[in-house]
């Protein structure tokens, strides 16, 4: 048998020599993975209806969760914020299920369209016994189709539409999208989960919680935190409510070492969310274009993307005899991990520093057509991670 201590440790060396460019991944700082280890990870932290701590010896860690939310709150802008999920789906679980009733209607992206599958039938939708649809969205622009949907919104009444998605180049125009809410009274709600750090920079949809009575999501996608989600509102009672039925329906542990170290992360963030934002949407675009000039296919020439994530033409792969995970392996083969869905993202790699999209094309572009350019690459992540190996 082999030990599973060896596993990890090898594993670390195997990644510290990789590229990763998978586009809902990132890396954690240091002091961040230490607190991750640290004793908070065995502990337990219960709001009793007292408001305190049902659990002995924890007098600092209701201080770090005060804190955290503190950072959160300044970092986005909101009057209030939740940071108990565990993963963005949990908290979209949250808070559709603090603002539905069975029986009401849900709109969301269709996955085909790049949106997130939580919200098909079977799953959110089924679980909290609500009907659901899809809005209407034009894939070569990827943009809603506005006029559509605005019919579709008269017509249907939903309860509350959610936008977002998990393969996301552009974002929305929210003023339009909520006037459209507006006029039926649907609630508008923005799933941020691949975006959350780029929010936080103000590259990305920064009027979210302008426009959408909640914004929530993953906590380490492009937002560099641990696995886990948030939830940000400036609505007291919305907030009121997700968080009363959170606890025992959806979770109970909300994993403090977790949220410790998301404060760590968010606090560090209202220093560098500016410049690392800036950086990752620049690489994305100018990756994007590198690519598409030496023929690899890349959608959406000549913006290619406004967010982290560049999208792999299927129909390129296919004229070329590929599938998305022949791309995926090729590029494996030489320490450059993307996902086998078609996506690559820029999020790691620019918290790490790094900016040579030509140099990093052209190490793609030999490894895409068989060429061994490994070395190449690990000198690369070497000197990337060196300071955190
Ligand atoms: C990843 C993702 C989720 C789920 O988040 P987890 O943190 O993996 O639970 C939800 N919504 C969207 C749009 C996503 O991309």
């Amino acid at each position: 048998m082999k030990r599973i201590s060896d596993l990890v440790s090898d594993y670390n060396k195997y990644r510290r020599k990789c590229l990763n460019l998978q586009a809902s991944e990132n890396i954690i700082p240091l002091k961040a993975s230490e607190a991750l280890s640290s004793d908070l990870a065995g502990r337990y932290w219960h709001e009793n209806a007292e408001g305190e701590n049902d659990y002995g010896g924890t007098g600092i860690f209701t201080e770090i969760i005060h804190q955290s939310e503190l950072a959160a709150k300044e970092l986005y802008g909101a009057g209030f914020a939740d940071l108990s999920p565990i993963g963005g789906h949990l908290a979209a679980l949250g808070v559709i299920r603090a603002i539905m009733k069975p029986g009401q209607k849900l709109l969301h992206i269709s996955a085909e369209n790049g949106g997130y599958p939580g919200y098909d039938a079977p799953f959110i939708p089924s679980l909290l016994g609500i009907k659901e649809g899809t809005i209407p969205y034009n894939e070569e622009k990827q943009e809603i189709d506005y006029g559509s949907f605005r019919t579709q919104v008269r017509r249907e009444k939903p309860e509350l539409v959610v936008l977002g998605q998990s393969a996301f180049v552009k974002e929305y125009d929210l003023k339009r999208v909520s006037e459209i809410c507006n006029e039926s009274s649907s609630r508008l709600v923005y799933d941020g989960s691949h975006v959350m750090g780029l929010i936080a920079g103000k590259v990305f949809q920064k009027d979210a919680l302008k426009y959408c009575s909640v914004l929530f999501g993953s906590t380490h996608k492009t937002f560099p935190g641990p696995q886990g989600g948030i939830i940000l509102t400036n609505d007291e009672e919305l907030y009121e409510n997700i968080g009363k039925g959170f606890t025992w329906a959806i979770q109970d542990n909300i994993h403090l070492a977790r949220v410790a170290a998301l404060g760590i992360v968010l606090q560090d963030m209202r220093e560098t969310a500016e410049v690392y934002g800036k950086r990752v949407t620049e690489n994305s675009h100018n990756l994007g274009k590198l690519l598409f000039e030496k023929e690899i296919g890349i959608r959406f020439s000549p913006w290619f993307s406004y967010s982290h994530q560049l999208l792999v033409d299927s129909g390129w792969l296919k004229e070329t005899g590929r599938t998305r995970a022949d791309f995926s392996k090729a590029l494996e083969r030489n320490n450059i991990i993307v996902d086998r869905d078609g996506r690559i993202g820029t999020s790691e790699i620019s918290r790490l520093g790094y900016e040579n999209m030509e140099e990093l094309s052209n190490l793609m572009v030999s490894a895409i057509r068989g060429e061994n350019v490994r070395d190449s690459v690990m000198r690369i992540s070497s000197s990337l991670y060196g300071d955190l190996a």
